[in-house]
């Protein structure tokens, strides 16, 4: 058997003191390094969370960790009252590299969203009238936590407690073409989509359909909101999940890998969009500060100069091939969805939480997003042997666990 977790002072200190809306696993982690994290009794783990889709580059990785300390020493923060070297650079990079126009600065994902649906409102009324304002969402998907945020997010978790809601957000269901076509009428600003739904459970809309939704959108004059907050920064082996149906947003948010651990965001346009904010409209205090900037744009450096990208796509491909061996050894695999390193693996028993908590004590971070889908976002730095390590603690904890 493995060894007893033990408890940590942070777990009291955090019982007293924080809100209590996480529910955490019982390690208190200290350090990383690469895809390893240890936690505060010297045991370490293979990190196949990422902080939620966050470290692209593993952990400490030694430029980012240079660029942080580097520019902490010199400039942090001086508001957007000033113009600083590092954030119309890395607008330039980011727009270019997604083939978007300009970009606004955030500190979040929802935040990204948030910029995106104030776009989209006033984009509505500038082409037809005050009576343009509704945002057409996906069931199952995830957009955040602001209001904004959760008024979009068609999940009634995350909603029903906090009522009543922004106005004007509607929901269709994931894959019902003709209710689609039926909403979106001329009161209709914005489509909001995640290439491949994350906390909704992995679930990916496929390029047709994601061509057919940016037709239909170019046709009646409605803009689409692509979501990657999770799926951007190559974590589907492409900069972006849309590329690989070589559909383009008019307007897109990102946030989660763009610094590599360190919180930014941002909210990219392309088109008439471009043009629809004035001074004053719109902004953020922290958004777009030297400190952030100048990481992200390291993150960007190092995303291309070691081939992170593409490694991506190879070790995707790699741990699909590993999840069917579990698969045809075990019978207990459903289904493996996704691209990249954003992995669904789903079971055929409702244990996936479960699975979660029998490979910790095991040596594996995992996720679970619902009781049979499995999430796998490990960095893009996961080389072939840790695909194989992991993929044999996840073996053996669906072992453990199954009925
Ligand atoms: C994580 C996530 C968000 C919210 O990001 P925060 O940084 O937590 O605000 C929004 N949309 C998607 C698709 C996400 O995965």
């Amino acid at each position: 058997m493995a060894p007893e977790v033990r408890v940590d002072e942070s777990f009291e200190l955090d019982a007293v003191y924080c809100l209590p809306v996480y529910g955490r696993k019982p390690i208190a982690l200290v350090r990383g390094e690469g895809c390893s994290v240890w936690d505060s009794e010297g045991r370490r783990y293979l990190d196949w969370v990422a902080g939620i889709a966050v470290d692209v580059l593993g952990h400490s990785h030694p430029r980012w960790v240079a660029a942080v300390r580097e520019q902490a020493g010199r400039l942090a923060h001086v508001s957007n009252i000033y113009y600083n070297e590092h954030q119309p650079r890395l607008a330039r990079d980011l727009a270019q590299l997604m083939g978007m126009d300009k970009v606004f600065f955030t500190n979040s994902g929802t935040e990204s969203n948030e910029a995106a649906f104030k776009i989209a409102r006033k984009w509505g009324k500038s082409v037809r009238g005050d009576s343009c304002y509704r945002v057409v969402s996906f069931t199952g998907s995830f957009h955040g936590r602001t209001f904004g945020g959760i008024s979009a997010t068609a999940q009634e978790k995350y909603q029903k407690p906090f009522a009543p809601l922004v106005p004007g957000f509607v929901h269709v269901p994931f894959g019902d073409d003709d209710a689609l076509d039926r909403e979106l009428d001329g009161t209709v600003c914005a489509v909001v989509l995640e290439p491949i739904q994350g906390e909704g459970g992995l679930r990916p809309f496929d390029n047709e359909t994601l061509r057919r939704i940016r037709a239909l959108c170019d046709e009646r004059n409605i803009l689409l909101i692509l979501d990657e907050i999770q799926t951007g920064m190559g974590r589907t082996g492409k900069w972006l999940a849309c590329q690989h149906a070589e559909v383009l947003p008019d307007i897109l948010t990102l946030a989660k890998g763009l610094g590599g651990g360190f919180p930014v965001g941002a909210c990219l346009t392309k088109g008439t969009p471009n043009e629809i904010l004035s001074v004053g409209e719109h902004g953020s205090t922290f958004g777009g500060n030297p400190l952030a900037m100048s990481v992200a744009r390291t993150v960007l450096g190092i995303l291309a100069d070691e081939g992170l990208i593409e490694n991506a796509a190879t070790q995707g491909l790699k741990l699909k091939k590993l999840f069917a061996g579990i698969g045809d050894r075990t019978g207990l695999v459903a289904d493996v969805r996704g691209m990249g390193l954003m992995l669904g693996l789903e079971l055929k028993q409702p244990i996936a939480r479960k699975v979660v908590d029998a490979a910790l004590p095991l040596g594996l971070l995992t996720n679970a997003v619902t009781d049979t889908t499995m999430r796998i976002v490990p960095p893009l730095v996961l080389t072939a042997e840790q695909a194989e390590e992991g993929a044999a603690i996840l073996e053996r904890a669906i072992v453990e666990t199954a009925a």
